[in-house]
């Protein structure tokens, strides 16, 4: 800041206002390079708060960490939904475990939980249970344990077969994340059976997910692990069914089309296999093989 901003003023006093910061805008930098300095974790703790919940199960008052709303960026989002994040990942900290008594569940569960239901989780869960202290900020290993946990609790619990399904959904895309994909593959193929059966048998929406939306899950998982005629069915329906957004009959068709491609390019190999007979290659390993590497 030039100190011609204050001259005149000498005569009243003020001489020594040479090097006066009229915005502050010093500060504010120095703020900025503080903030640059922070390791990953002081910047997750940082778009971290607690929120205080009461166990519906011991009336136990806890604290759950939460993402601050403005904090979680998205980067981008797979076909089946999964939402990729920058800096902090939401996921992480959807499940709220009690740890007096163990009580686990997704977020948006947590309070749903029916006089039966209490008294299972107090009978199956509670004399198993040990207390266990979590780190300021989590991790995918971490994510993985308590969304475990809460599969545990919803299974103990008898729920509802979407709240299992979007569990396990949420699992695979944990293992996604590491690149496990046999593990990925064994959760998305439980999503997959739970959604199923929410499907035909449950009041939509099934965990927020109104009827088209839970056709086309169901078919991308179907893709996913490989079922291309079963997934095929799903789109096609959505594509042809009246009423379904347009967004959706196009996802839908970018997705039939990926199976069209994976089916064109098994035939290709069945044909290789049946020229080179001499080999006598195994077609259904080879058709196995691709259709998992291309799902
Ligand atoms: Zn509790």
């Amino acid at each position: 800041m030039s100190k011609s901003i204050f001259s005149g003023l000498e005569d009243l006093g003020f001489d020594d206002i040479d090097e006066i910061d009229l915005y502050n805008t010093k500060k504010k930098e120095i703020k900025k390079e503080e903030l640059l300095e922070l390791t990953d974790e002081e910047k997750e703790i940082k778009l971290l708060y607690d929120r205080e919940i009461t166990c519906p199960v011991c009336d136990n008052v806890f604290k759950a960490k939460a993402v601050k709303t403005s904090a979680a960026r998205m980067s981008g989002r797979d076909s089946d939904s999964f939402i990729r994040y920058d800096v902090i990942n939401p996921y992480f900290y959807d499940v709220w475990i009690c740890n007096k008594c163990g009580y686990s569940a997704m977020k948006s569960d947590f309070n749903k939980l029916r006089g039966y239901q209490i008294d299972l989780v107090k009978e199956k869960i509670q004399p198993k249970w040990r207390p266990k202290n979590y780190p300021d900020v989590y991790n995918v290993n971490i994510a993985i344990e308590r969304f475990k946990l809460s599969l545990l609790n919803y299974y103990v619990t008898d729920s509802k077969p979407s709240k299992k399904a979007m569990n396990c959904l949420k699992l695979a895309w944990m293992y996604r994340l590491l690149k496990d994909t046999e593990n990925e593959s064994m959760f998305l193929k439980q999503a997959l059976e739970g959604f199923n059966s929410a499907f035909f048998n449950e009041a939509f929406p099934l965990y927020n997910m109104d009827k088209f939306t839970s056709m086309y899950i169901i078919g991308e998982l179907n893709r996913r692990l490989g079922n291309n005629d079963e997934g095929s069915k799903w789109f096609s329906q959505l594509i042809t069914t009246y009423g379904v957004p347009s967004k959706l009959k196009d996802r839908s068709r970018d997705q039939r089309d990926l199976i069209k491609e994976a089916q064109e390019l098994e035939k290709g190999v069945d044909k290789l296999n049946n020229v080179n007979s001499s080999e006598k290659q195994n077609t259904k390993e080879k058709k196995g093989f691709f259709s998992r590497f291309f799902s």
